[in-house]
């Protein structure tokens, strides 16, 4: 089970993979005793100890600390996906474009990206930590693992967090890729027979 430490962790490795910005963001996992979630207002790549919050399953603080203000969107997620171990919202470079653009990611260009995540939806825009915002992306994320949410940032959920922060990096990966290819008039689609056979390659290797 991850712990503080690898909140801490992940938090540098967002950072210096510039995935993170100033003090936007969060990241959560979900232990036996609670969620660990940062504290409102931290800068990821900065991430003390004191800066993370244990907050029980329906959103109360368990300590003296203010937990993220996205901490109800972190909650609702582990409510309705019981396989979810780890979250982390953060506003990537590439993504956020995206996303304030509302252009989901769709385009088959790369198969890996087929293999990995399908698309990347977009879920529609509402007010940060509202409650607007927590139904909106969760909708989303029935299926999928990782979101954009329009106007604001991106989101990625997994099993734990090592897993949810690839999935952040590759979709990151996945929109610069994206955006590049517009510079070279548009990229070479894979056929529909060709997403096809990827998709029931990751079929059965589930
Ligand atoms: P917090 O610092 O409260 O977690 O908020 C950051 C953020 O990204 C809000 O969407
Ligand atoms: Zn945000």
């Amino acid at each position: 089970m991850e712990n503080i430490q690898d909140i801490i962790n992940i938090g540098k490795t967002l950072y210096n993979k510039d995935l993170t910005i100033g003090t936007s963001g969060n990241i959560s996992v979900k232990t036996r005793d609670g969620i660990l979630i940062t504290a409102s207002g931290t800068s990821l790549g900065n991430l003390k100890e004191d800066d993370i919050v244990l907050i029980d399953f329906d959103g109360n603080e368990l300590e003296n600390k203010k937990a993220s203000s996205e901490k109800m969107l972190h909650v609702e997620i582990y409510k309705q996906r019981n396989e979810v171990k780890a979250i982390i919202h953060t506003h990537p470079q590439y993504l956020t474009t995206f996303a304030c653009c509302h252009k989901t990611l769709d385009e088959p260009i790369m198969s890996e990206n087929i293999l990995y995540f399908e698309d990347i939806p977009l879920a529609p825009y509402a007010m940060p930590s509202s409650n607007q915002l927590v139904e909106n992306t969760v909708k989303y994320l029935q299926n999928r693992d990782v979101v954009l949410m329009a106007n604001h940032g991106a989101i990625a959920v997994a099993e734990s967090l090592k897993q949810a922060y690839l999935k952040m990096e590759t979709a990151e990966y996945y929109a610069k890729v994206t955006l590049n290819t517009k510079i070279l008039g548009g990229a070479k689609y894979l056929s529909q027979n060709d997403i096809h056979e990827l998709i029931k390659l990751k079929k059965s290797k589930l």
